[in-house]
């Protein structure tokens, strides 16, 4: 049977999660366009360009164009529903740093903002030391979130002084009393926002603890303990602002909306208690379709415009049926605005292969009785006696182990059962396949027969919520892809940690996970390359240096409209010494340390000079080196 883009595009689910930014292109590789209707770039050309620049996989990709476009993308939807809903409050985003905390990714929202005002948020003391410095956007808001000193307090209320409209959000209630003795003693009026507790929740992996245990925000008997404090100081009027997120990645509409019923009830007592509220600052959690379903945790049931008429429209209701005046809606998505545009590329080193499509010896008179049988269900297997057959291979793989614990199989013999196991096993697939009765069978021998592929790249440095939370991620070939995929496998890392692998994959028809990966078979001397997709936030911030992997190689590509490209910005990844450096090694002391081991080896007259200074000559190179596998 022939294959087709087609099938790959369907098999990868990649027009189902590629938000119209990633697409299978005639010649049959991924391409990345910065909107649906623009011309795409050639990945795997790019990454071959890459290659001849010097830039080693694996290789972290930015795409400006497409923060560019969530950007817009999300504030046309809000200006879209406020538009048509007759609202009147205005809508302004602000970014979470904490997102993607990258200088140039941060430099290029702040930038693609201005149009739309989009702000910036923080949540910690140097999260607002970067903003102050690097947003300047007229109009924009800086919502400072986060466990607060007085320090972090005095420098956002300063900040208000170089023109920036800088809200202070009341996390914990032991925070109020900190503003208000800052602001006198600065005698400048803090604009205050209450972040409140709510009863609802998210829902899928990264909910908030809700209610009273959650860990930010005020209780319901705080928020009127605030309210008094306030009006005791004569300081009611600060208070602008009602805040509340119900945590990330929420895949349900059905949640949303609960939890903006909830806030919006919020809003009209807090003003009904005399507050002059301006903003509802609806939080983050906007999803991102991770795996194209449409019905998982990894996915979202709702579109970016359906969210914003959502939150408009209850806003609208609430407000109006308590005859209050429209809040401006400002709101912090940050996975939704940055995930698509970074991806991770990175070659395959080797495969592990267990599937076995023949034979590798015949069978000798001399053989054992277990050789024997087993050789005899490989003969004889058929679709009539495939579950009887199964049962017995499973009995004959036990008795292989125990007879060879107890001394009566010899290794040789043990190697000739192992090979007829996977032989049968490979046989017995081809025969289940399409048989109903044996179903079972099928699926517990494709389990066990996917081979493993070996991939340059760390999970813990470059997709560390894969390994910690089971987030799945789009990961497929970038080229091949009018190639039918002949194997089934999982992904190891090149870290020793046996979680150092992706076992679990998207399956956009059902939103299931799958055990495996489709992928070609690997040509000698051709690199293979895999993408890992939509890893924009959060992975490269919680990304570690588990065994001493660092950053990889990063480009920042521009594509132009014709589908050329821009290469912005190349940024090594770290070397050895770097890396080292970071757990107090010092370069000059190791190179000192092995140089004298050297000189100790060639005093004993067990090193030559010449070997001694080709060790040294490695070594010195292995310290400047990138800490992946180069070629
Ligand atoms: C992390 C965080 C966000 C970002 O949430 P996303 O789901 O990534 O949009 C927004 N607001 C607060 C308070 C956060 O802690």
């Amino acid at each position: 049977m022939s294959w087709s883009i087609e099938k790959s595009a369907a098999l990868y689910g990649i027009n189902n999660w590629g938000g119209g930014y990633f697409r299978i292109n005639p010649a049959g590789n991924v391409e990345i366009a910065s909107a649906k209707d623009k011309a795409g770039l050639d990945l795997y050309k790019l990454i071959q360009d890459l290659r001849e620049r010097g830039v080693r996989p694996p290789i972290l990709i930015r795409i400006p164009n497409l923060v560019q476009d969530r950007v817009t993308l999300i504030s046309n939807c809000f200006a879209h529903a406020i538009r048509e809903a007759n609202y009147t409050g205005n809508y302004s985003g602000v970014y979470p740093i904490k997102v993607n905390q990258q200088r140039h990714l941060l430099e290029e929202i702040v930038d693609f903002g201005k149009e739309n005002r989009l702000g910036l948020e923080c949540g910690s003391k140097p999260e607002l030391l970067v903003a102050l410095a690097f947003m300047d956007t007229p109009d924009a808001v800086l919502v400072c979130n986060g466990f607060k000193d007085v320090e972090y307090i005095d420098t956002a209320l300063l900040s208000q002084k170089l023109g920036r409209q800088t809200f202070i959000v009341v996390d914990r209630l032991a925070e109020l009393p900190l503003i208000i003795s800052s602001s006198k003693k600065l005698n400048i009026k803090p604009k205050i926002g209450f972040r409140a507790k709510l009863n609802s929740q998210g829902a899928g992996k990264w909910t908030e603890s809700s209610g009273a245990r959650s860990k930010f925000g005020l209780t319901p008997s705080e928020l009127v303990s605030g309210v008094e404090l306030l009006k005791k100081e004569n300081m009611l009027d600060c208070l602008e602002l009602f805040h509340f997120h119900i945590g990330s990645q929420v895949p349900s509409i059905q949640s949303i909306k609960t939890s903006i019923k909830e806030a919006a009830r919020f809003y009209t007592e807090l003003c009904a208690m005399g507050a002059t509220m301006k903003y509802i600052d609806v939080g983050g959690g906007l999803g991102v379709d991770y795996d194209g379903s449409g019905k998982s945790d990894s996915s979202t049931n709702y579109s970016e415009q359906e969210y914003a008429n959502d939150v408009v429209a209850i806003l609208q209701a609430i407000c109006d049926e308590r005859g209050i005046p429209h809040p401006n809606i400002i709101s912090e998505s940050g996975r939704a605005l940055v995930a698509h545009s970074s991806l991770l590329i990175f070659d395959v080193l080797g495969l592990n292969e267990v599937q076995k499509r023949t034979l590798p010896f015949a069978l000798d008179k001399k053989d054992s009785l277990l050789v024997k049988d087993l050789h005899y269900i490989y003969d004889n297997v058929n679709q009539k006696n495939i579950n009887e057959f199964y049962n017995d291979l499973i009995e004959k793989k036990s008795d292989t182990l125990q007879l060879f614990s107890f001394g009566g199989l010899s290794l040789e013999q043990r190697a000739k059962a192992e090979d007829l196991y996977w032989a049968i096993a490979t046989r017995m697939t081809a025969i289940a396949k399409d048989n109903p009765d044996a179903e079972d069978i099928y699926w517990n021998l494709q389990k066990e027969l996917s081979d493993t592929i070996f991939c340059n790249f760390s999970v813990f440095q470059s997709l560390p919520d894969s390994w910690a939370v089971k987030q799945v991620f789009p990961v497929m070939p970038i080229h091949k892809l009018n190639q039918r995929p002949e194997r089934r496998a999982t992904i190891v890392d090149l870290t020793c940690d046996s979680d150092g692998k992706i076992e679990h994959f998207i399956d956009t028809d059902t939103g299931q996970n799958q055990g495996y990966l489709e992928v070609h078979d690997l040509v000698e001397g051709e690199p293979y390359y895999l993408g890992a997709f939509l890893t924009g936030a959060y992975q490269e911030i919680l990304g570690d240096l588990h065994n001493l992997f660092g950053d990889t190689d990063t480009v920042h590509i521009t594509i132009n409209d014709n589908g050329s490209y821009t290469v912005d910005h190349v940024l090594q990844g770290d070397t050895v010494t770097e890396v080292l450096s970071y757990l107090d090694y010092n370069r000059s002391e190791l190179l000192e340390m092995v140089r004298k081991a050297t000189e100790q080896s060639i005093a004993k007259g067990n090193l030559t000079h010449t070997d001694a200074r080709l060790l040294m000559k490695h070594y010195e190179e292995g310290l400047a080196g990138y800490t992946y596998l180069e070629d």
